[in-house]
Parts: structure tokens; sequence; C-alpha cells
């Protein structure tokens, strides 16, 4: 079997990116995209506004795609396959795919990104896909003329609840402050929308429904105070965390949860792999930043290679 120079792990701007710089340094990178994901969380999200080079916006599961073909185009190959098991120490790193597979490489580069946050409620699992949704472009459509809500204060809610409008009657957004932590210009965006309503200081508590949605029991956390929504469509956009459960006792992580890497770079603690993107970023998490650390590693990676032992770069 032969072994790899560089496999990367990832589909999202962070990976893609990886793959365009590996490939232009003829390093021939193999890309793990995942099996039901490729293209990582953007391919979720509605128009993209702030990538610099589209100054008219571009939808996100389209930018992902011009970056699948970018990374590509420069020989970066594109496995659909999931991750199943990591083996990172020694020089030979060993990256088992959900079929069996077992891939060999001189270096690894980590970009998993980030998972949904979930509220942790009860009915939550059991009503997504009927009525419990984390995609608003995936899931939007089914809500039409209806009544619904996004739980969340951030960029995320702010976009859900606004792209929702196309198709709901009423949006309520439920957040559990009195103000919003999204960008000003997304809060305004918002609150101009008539179609929006916001339920201040308050959590969702109970999730209720059989076979879909029909309400949620709200509590003030001002005046404890219960009462009933009723809706048919839950968005939750309340976050993300880095997605490390591969490398648990594997590679440090920060206190926050990220992957621990040296200073600027994306070095991690074990030699030979790399991460970059939202699974080193507990601040910036922007499509862009992420792009950025893709590129990071990339560079990381090549003077890796360059300063191996010549016996080992014999063996890819
Ligand atoms: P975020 O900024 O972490 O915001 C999460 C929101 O959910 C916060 O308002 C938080 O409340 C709330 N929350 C967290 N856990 C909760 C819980 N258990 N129950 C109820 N509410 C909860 O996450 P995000 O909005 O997904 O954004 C993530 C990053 O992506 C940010 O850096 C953002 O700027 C970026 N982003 C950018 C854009 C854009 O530029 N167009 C679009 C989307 C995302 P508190 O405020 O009380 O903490």
């Amino acid at each position: 079997m032969a072994v790899e120079n560089v496999i990367i792990i990832g589909s999202g701007p962070a990976g893609y990116t990886a793959g365009i710089y590996t490939a232009r340094a003829s390093l021939e990178p193999v890309l793990v995209a995942s099996s039901v994901d490729p293209g990582g969380e953007l391919t979720k999200t509605t128009e993209v506004e702030n990538f610099p080079g589209f100054p008219k916006g571009i939808m996100g599961p389209d930018l992902m795609e011009e970056m699948r073909e970018q990374a590509e185009k420069f020989g970066t190959k594109v496995v659909y396959d999931d991750v199943t098991a990591l083996e990172l120490d020694g020089d030979v790193k060993r990256v088992t795919l959900g079929d069996g597979t077992v891939l060999e490489a001189l270096a690894v580069i980590f970009a998993t990104g980030s998972a949904y946050r979930k509220l942790g409620l009860p009915n939550e699992d059991k009503l997504s896909g009927h009525g419990v949704s984390w995609c608003a472009t995936c899931d939007g459509f089914f809500f039409r003329q209806q009544v619904i809500a996004v739980v969340g204060g951030g960029d995320s809610a702010m976009e859900e609840a606004t792209f929702l409008t196309k198709f709901a009657d009423k949006v309520y957004v439920i957040h559990r402050k009195n103000e919003l932590r999204a960008s000003k210009i997304l809060q305004d965006r918002a609150f101009d929308d008539p179609k929006i309503e916001f339920i201040w200081d308050t959590e969702v508590v109970a999730i209720n429904g059989d076979a879909a949605l029909q309400s949620l029991t709200l509590r003030n956390l001002v005046s404890g105070e219960e009462s009933a929504l009723e809706v048919t469509g839950l968005f939750i956009a309340i976050g993300a965390d880095p997605r490390t459960h591969l490398v648990h006792g594997k590679l440090d992580l920060t206190d926050v949860g990220t992957i621990a890497v040296a200073g600027r770079s994306s070095r991690t603690s074990l030699p030979g792999v790399f991460a970059a993107g939202d699974v080193v970023d507990p601040t910036y998490k922007q499509a862009v930043t992420a792009a950025a650390s893709g590129t990071v590693a990339a560079i990381d990676v090549e003077h890796y290679l360059a300063a191996l032992p010549q016996e080992l770069k014999e063996y890819a």
C-alpha cells in the first residue's frame, strides 16, 4: 500500500484550502470529505456575503462546490467516506475509513470543523426531521405559511430567521438574554423584518409533539413564568462545538475544547499532525479565517515533509 504525503480530514473551507495548497505543492493530497456531509457546515447556510471576492454574495453550498472543484483541479483526491479511527503516533499515520480501508500518510491535517449544538431536551432527537431542524436552507421550504421559531441570539440565528421569513408566515426568535450577540447588520435586518417577533429572556424547556412538533414550553428567565407557544417548526441555531471526538486522548486540547496548536502554526502536540479551521478556533470561526488556517496547515506540512529524513520521504 502506498504511503501518501498527506491526508486531509474534513471538507470545509479549511480542508479544501489545505487541499488547494498541498496539491499545488505537488504533494498529491488525499482529502476525506465525509460520506453524508461533504462541504461541511457552509453547505447548510444560505447566502455568504462576507467571503472576499464575491461582492454580490454566494450561496454557501455553491462556495463549497467551487472550493472542491479548485482543490480537485490541482490534483487533490477527494474520498467520500468517514474516518472511523486514527493512529497518529509514529512516522507513518494510519487513517481508517468507514468502508474498512486503511490509508497511510506521513502527515495528517485535521480540519473537522465543528458540530451544531443541541438544546439537550428529551424530544429534540425524536422530532428531528419532524419539525425540529438545524438547517434552514435544507428544511425551510417545508414550513411555507406556518408559524415557526428559531432559538439563539448569534449571527446564525439571525441569518436563519431572516431566511425563514421567505417561507413562514411568522418567525419567533427565542433568546435567553435581552440583547443579541449577532453582528449589527444581521440584527438590524431581523429587527426590520415584520414577520419576525423576538421573545427575550426566555429559554425553551420542552419540545412537545408525538409524530411532529406541535408546541414549545417556554420559561421566562426573569419572572420564572412558563408558557406554551404553538409552532410547527423549531430551528436550533445556538452555535457549534469543535468536532474532536476522533482525537480525544491522542492530541492535546485547549481549555475550551479546541485542538491545541503551537502559536500561530497548525502544529499539534504530535509531530506530523496538523490542525486547521474551526476545530482550532474558539474565537473567529469565519469561512475566510478557516480557509486561511488551511493555508497555514498546508505550508506547515510542506516544511515538515521537507525536513523529514530521506528514508522516510522515500515511503511516499
Ligand atoms: P454563537 O455566536 O456562539 O451564538 C450562539 C447563540 O446561541 C448565542 O446567542 C447564545 O446565547 C445562544 N446559546 C448558546 N447555547 C444556548 C443554549 N443551550 N440555549 C439557548 N441559547 C443558547 O454561534 P453562531 O451564531 O452559530 O455563530 C458562530 C460563529 O459563526 C460566530 O463567530 C459568527 O460570527 C459566525 N457566523 C457568521 C455569519 C456571518 O457573518 N454571516 C453567519 C453565521 C455565523 P448567549 O448570547 O447568551 O451566549
